[in-house]
């Protein structure tokens, strides 16, 4: 399958998964997970409309968008962050779903070049529980949601996670809804947000489902991954 025949069936499903939720058509963005996939495989999908992609490790990020500069995409780092590495991520990306401690957005903050637009921010949360997860616990995220959000050059958009990985569908609704009960509770307390960044290529139907705003997507339009970076 061609990456554009694989980008159009993403779209199709997604489109489906809109309706089957009667979510309104066109609500929930598409986001082109690209790690460990060429600059070349990017450009095909530019090429068949696809506007924004996500990188996980900020090397390839900070090379894919030199590269590709001229072709005006929007990048989004979904990575695990360690704080020596945020400059490029400051000085290259559009948003940063990964945000799970104070300091990261602080050198975020710091690091955003003047001229640039203010960098789209998200905290990632931890709703498994599992301990070998990255992000925030649920109940530390209304304290870091305010901190973020006073940040200059940042603007929180959103909460992002990463559900365990189970066939038990309870289990995985229960932890998808971590995310909208966490929106409300923040909006309650006057802090509005708008992204909920959740699904990928196996579950993004029942992400969508469960509320999502902006699906991850890799394997569906790209192919199968081989790991290049150690887990
Ligand atoms: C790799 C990755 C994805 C995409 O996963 P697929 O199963 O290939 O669709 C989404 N989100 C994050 C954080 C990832 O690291």
């Amino acid at each position: 399958m061609t990456i554009e025949s694989a980008l159009r069936a993403t779209r199709e499903r997604l489109a489906q998964a809109e309706a089957a939720a009667g979510r309104e058509a066109g609500s929930v963005r598409l986001l082109a997970v690209s790690k460990t996939f060429p600059a070349e495989a990017v450009r095909e999908a530019a090429a068949a409309g696809q506007q924004c992609f996500g990188e996980n490790y900020v090397q390839e990020l900070a090379t894919k968008a030199v590269e590709l500069a001229e072709l005006g995409l929007e990048w989004h780092f979904i990575g695990p962050l360690q704080s020596n590495k945020t400059r490029p991520v400051a000085e290259c990306a559009h948003w940063v779903h990964s945000i799970d401690r104070l300091k990261i957005a602080e050198r975020l903050s710091a690091q955003r070049p003047q001229n640039m637009p203010d960098l789209q921010v998200c905290l990632q949360v931890n709703v498994s529980g599992e301990a070998s997860k990255s992000g925030v616990s649920p109940a530390e995220i209304p304290a870091l949601a305010a901190a973020v959000a006073a940040l200059p050059r940042l603007r929180l958009r959103g909460l992002m996670c990463i559900p365990e990985a189970t066939d038990d569908l309870p289990r995985l609704r229960e932890q998808l809804a971590v995310l909208p009960q966490l929106r409300t509770q923040l909006a309650e307390q006057g802090l509005a947000l708008d992204t909920l960044s959740m699904g990928m290529s196996a579950d993004l139907e029942l992400a969508v489902a469960c509320g999502s705003t902006l699906v991850r997507v890799g394997t569906a339009i790209f192919g199968g991954r081989t790991p290049r970076h150690p887990a």
